[in-house]
This record gives C-alpha cells, sequence and structure tokens, in this order.
C-alpha cells in the first residue's frame, strides 16, 4: 500500500484538480488541511479569512465524501504533522499545488522540501495558474500563460481508495484556534458550487457592464465579477474561469454572426476582463521571480524614501476610516464589513497612504491585505508598490479623493451608506464636508469635528509635497538604472520598447 497524501493549500476544490486526480490514480488517499499556527498568527490573518476557508473545505469535504474518500484536518506546524502521519501510515507521495506565497509559507514549503527528501518521500508540486516558476526571462511569457490556460480541465476523480485507521480530525472554528470571531457580516460566502454560480451570473448577466461599472464603488459590488475571493482561496481554478469566458466571448460571436441581437457592451466587457485574468498572474509573477518584494521596494532608489516618517495617528485614522476624506473613509469601513472593494478605491486607499499621509506601504498592505477577503500576496504587494510610486516604472499615481467622489459617487450614495454620520449632508458638499457653513451643519446633523472630522491632510499641499519628493528621486540617474533592472525583471513586454 502507496498511501498518497494531497496537501490542500489554496486549492479549496475538487474540478480541476491535478493533485487529487494524480494521488487518487496511484493509490490509497489521504486529503490533508492543516491549520498552520504561523500562517492563522500572521499579521495578514484575519478570522473572515478562516470562515472563508471552512466554507469551502466543508463543500470539498461534501464531494470527496461522494467519492468514498473526506477532508482530514490537523492543526499543527508543517512539517511535524506530516511526520506524524509517515510515523503511522509511511507517505510513498506527497501532492500539492504550486504556491506563491508569503515568507512564512516559503519557509514552510522548503522545510516541507527538506523533510520529504529525509524521509524519501516524493512531493509533488504542480502549477495551477500561469506563474511559471524558476522563469529565466519575460520575454514570451504572455504565450506561456495562454498555453497553461488552454489546457484541458482536470475532471474530478471518480472514488477515492480510504485510507483506514485515520483519525479525520475536525474543521477548526475561529473560537477552536483561540482567534476572534470574523467581524465582516457581509462577506461573501466560500465554496467551489458559490465560485461557479458567481461566475455563470457574471458572465451570462451582471458582466454586460462590466467595463462601465467597474471604477465606481456604487456599481463595482454588482458589475465586477467577484470572483476574486474564490481565485485566492482556489474554489474555482484561473484556467477555469479563463476557459469559460473564452467559450461565452465565442458564443456571443457566432450569436451576433447568426443575426441574433447580442448587446454591444459584452464584447468590450469580457474583453476586459479577459484581459485582467492575465494580470493576475502576471503581478504573481513578480513575487515569485522576487520573494523580496514582500518587505522591500521594488526599485532600491526609493529606500529611505517614508521609512523614517511613519506618523501612527495618520496610520490609525487611516484604518479606521475617519481622515475626514468621505471617499476614502467609505471604502475603508465597506472593507471592515464586506472584506471587497473595487481596484480604483483599493488604488485610492493605497495611494492615499503612501501620498497624502506619507505612510510606508509595508505596514499599509499588510493591515488591508488582513481586510481583503481575497488576499493574493503576489498581487497584493506589487499592487501596493505600485501604487505608492516604488516601483520605479509605473507611471506616478496621485488619486484626488475629492475628486474621485465627483467622478464615482457625485451623489454620495456610497458615501452615505458606509459613513452614517453624512447621511444628510447636500450633495454638493459630500466631497468636502467640512467646507459647510455652520448653518448648513446644523440643518443636517453633523457637526464637523464633533459628528465627523476636518480633513486629516490638506489635499492640494500635501498632493504638492508628495510630488515634489517622487519626481525629486524619479529624476536620479539611480532611479533610472533601477528602473531599467526592475522593468527587465517585471515588466509585461506588452509596450514593446519601454
Ligand atoms: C492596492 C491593491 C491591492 C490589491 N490586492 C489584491 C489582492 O490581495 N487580491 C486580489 O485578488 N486582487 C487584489 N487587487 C487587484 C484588484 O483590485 C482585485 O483583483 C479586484 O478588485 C477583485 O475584484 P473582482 O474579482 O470583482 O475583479 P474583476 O475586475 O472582476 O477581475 C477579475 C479577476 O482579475 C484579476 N484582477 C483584476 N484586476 C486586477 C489587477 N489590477 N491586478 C491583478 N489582478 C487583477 C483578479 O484575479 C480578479 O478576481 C489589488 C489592487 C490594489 C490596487
Amino acid at each position: 500500500m502507496s498511501l498518497q497524501v494531497v496537501w490542500l493549500k489554496r486549492d479549496l476544490r475538487i474540478r480541476d484538480h491535478a493533485p487529487l486526480c494524480e494521488a487518487a490514480a496511484r493509490g490509497p488517499c489521504l486529503v490533508l488541511y492543516v491549520y498552520e499556527p504561523e500562517v492563522f498568527q500572521a499579521p495578514e490573518f484575519d478570522p473572515s479569512h478562516l470562515v472563508f476557508i471552512n466554507e469551502c473545505l466543508a463543500e470539498l469535504d461534501h464531494r470527496l465524501r461522494e467519492r468514498a474518500g473526506r477532508v482530514t484536518f490537523r492543526v499543527g506546524r508543517m512539517p511535524d504533522v506530516l511526520e506524524e502521519l509517515h510515523r503511522a501510515h509511511r507517505i510513498a507521495d506527497l501532492w500539492s499545488h504550486e504556491e506563491t506565497g508569503t515568507a512564512v509559507t516559503y519557509a514552510r514549503d522548503r522545510r516541507v522540501a527538506a523533510w520529504a527528501q529525509e524521509r524519501g518521500v516524493r512531493w509533488h508540486e504542480i502549477p495551477q495558474n500561469g506563474v511559471i516558476r524558476r522563469l529565466r526571462s519575460r520575454d514570451g511569457w504572455s504565450r506561456r500563460w495562454l498555453e497553461r490556460m488552454n489546457r484541458p480541465v482536470v475532471a474530478p476523480p471518480e472514488a477515492l481508495r480510504p485510507v483506514a485507521g485515520v483519525d479525520p480530525g475536525r474543521p477548526q472554528s475561529p473560537a477552536d484556534l483561540c482567534l476572534p470571531p470574523s467581524e465582516k457580516r457581509e462577506a461573501q460566502r466560500g465554496g467551489e458550487s458559490v465560485a461557479h454560480e458567481v461566475l455563470y451570473s457574471f458572465l451570462h448577466e451582471r458582466g454586460v457592464s462590466y467595463r462601465d461599472a467597474l471604477s465606481s464603488p456604487v456599481t463595482a459590488a454588482e458589475g465586477c465579477s467577484r470572483l476574486s475571493s474564490y481565485l485566492a482561496w482556489g474554489a474555482i481554478s484561473l484556467r477555469q474561469v479563463h476557459q469559460a469566458t473564452e467559450a461565452r466571448r465565442a458564443a456571443l460571436r457566432q450569436a451576433r454572426a447568426a443575426g441574433r441581437a447580442v448587446d454591444a457592451r459584452w464584447a468590450r466587457s469580457l474583453s476586459a476582463f479577459s484581459g485582467r485574468l492575465r494580470w493576475h498572474c502576471h503581478f504573481i509573477q513578480k513575487l515569485e521571480d522576487e520573494p523580496r518584494i514582500e518587505f522591500e521596494n521594488m526599485s532600491r532608489a526609493y529606500d529611505g524614501l517614508r521609512e523614517n516618517e511613519f506618523d501612527p495617528n495618520r496610520f490609525a485614522a487611516w484604518c479606521t476610516g475617519q481622515t475626514g476624506y468621505p471617499l476614502v473613509d467609505a471604502c475603508m469601513r465597506c472593507l471592515h464589513r464586506t472584506g471587497w472593494i473595487n481596484f480604483r478605491m483599493r488604488a485610492m486607499l493605497a495611494s492615499f497612504a503612501a501620498y497624502h499621509l506619507w505612510l510606508h506601504w509595508r505596514p499599509t498592505a499588510v493591515f488591508l491585505a488582513r481586510h481583503f477577503l481575497d488576499f493574493e500576496p503576489g498581487i497584493h504587494f506589487a499592487q501596493f508598490q505600485m501604487q505608492s510610486g516604488v516601483t520605479g516604472i509605473n507611471t506616478v499615481r496621485i488619486y484626488s479623493p475629492i475628486k474621485q467622489v465627483r467622478d464615482q459617487d457625485p451623489r454620495g450614495a456610497f458615501i452615505r451608506r458606509y459613513v452614517p454620520e453624512l447621511r444628510d449632508v447636500p450633495d454638493e458638499y459630500v466631497a468636502e464636508p467640512h467646507k459647510m457653513p455652520l448653518a448648513v451643519q446644523h440643518a443636517c446633523g453633523c457637526g464637523i469635528g464633533r459628528d465627523y472630522p476636518p480633513p486629516i491632510v490638506d489635499h492640494a499641499a500635501a498632493y504638492q509635497e508628495a510630488r515634489r519628493r517622487m519626481y525629486a528621486i524619479r529624476r536620479t540617474a539611480d532611479a533610472r538604472t533601477e528602473a531599467q533592472r526592475v522593468y527587465r525583471k517585471h515588466g509585461s513586454r506588452q509596450r514593446p520598447g519601454r
């Protein structure tokens, strides 16, 4: 009997799960999920992540039971958990997906690799997205991504051979792990079938207005795909999303060619969406290629820019949604409740922290990692660096939190929902309530400095100062040399000649 262990990581599904299929085909198969203290005690981890993970695991367990299998749960450090199983049952092969994670999971994987080698256990790691391990050059990356995405989706195993005499353990709630309860009352529900429902409703109904809806927080929650959490925890694979999208695009083209009425917005929307699926891996590839960017500036020319100027009061105001900038505060408070906000508002939150408040991206990124239900290390840290201007290869983009209200929430619908103090503020003051005359403050029941704070910094002054400091570095020879190095290593080759 050669025991096969499938180690579940961020791949909590039964369909398109190559390690599960390979293991099931070879012998008795133990499907293992480990609650690792170093992972759930890490500052990026939030109890809402655990709730979502458990919802995915509950469905996976159910699907495995239909096939004579089940999930085996353990709490402990890796590879100690494996060692215990190995002593009792002799593991022949360990199967998992490749993971581009944080320093904690990277170090853990290295320990597991050393353990497997020492014990003579074969560890098979299989890619699950378009990220290429040990990539030599970014040239030709897109072609390789597409080739991966077009490979056939792996069907679930028909049956598993159970392993006798193994205590299955049980799922662990936040309380079991001594974590506080999740505070996200409006978070998305986890699970593979919900992931497919969300995908279907996007491709067949909601997605038609994607291009027009994605920038405003008023429309994005409905108009964006909302697949990010399912992708981040692997309740659905990127390949499944890519193939379903391409199939839908082809069907729409055929319908149009056959003379049937097709809303013209579909083509634009699905083209934009399809591009973002590529970005998903493009960003994760950066962390895969250079794990230090979880902690350090991508371009070393910006080292020292913000490190010694961290203001804890500004940080606290940003974290709690009390900056006096209504859209910034509404986005933050929305995150506290739901764990999701759209791309543009994420970019504005990161930009406001980096430029207006001059906070280093690392603590702000960790804080939002915890509050994003879809925390994906590779996308997250690379995006944070980009929105903070320290990659050296991206345009310095300082979002105005006032202009964003005019563009994205002019009537203040989103703001009023999440910042109830501003509910009765007249539309004309919703972007800058501190400009309300006292009589208007009285009339609408919102006193500035009493019910809602005045702006924590002056936008125009902070904007000018941030630009000055960024361009002072950007023009140096050092910054240019670094930019070339960063581009060679990480730049997408979509725009040749940069
Ligand atoms: C500061 C900052 C931090 C971010 N952190 C994360 C994170 O931790 N996890 C995460 O999944 N996304 C992150 N993003 C990217 C993006 O905001 C989210 O992927 C998107 O808002 C998720 O909603 P959706 O699934 O409805 O996206 P859709 O617009 O429907 O896009 C579909 C999918 O494409 C991918 N995608 C979309 N936009 C981007 C992008 N700009 N970069 C890379 N991939 C993208 C995601 O996988 C997303 O699920 C971050 C963006 C910023 C500015």
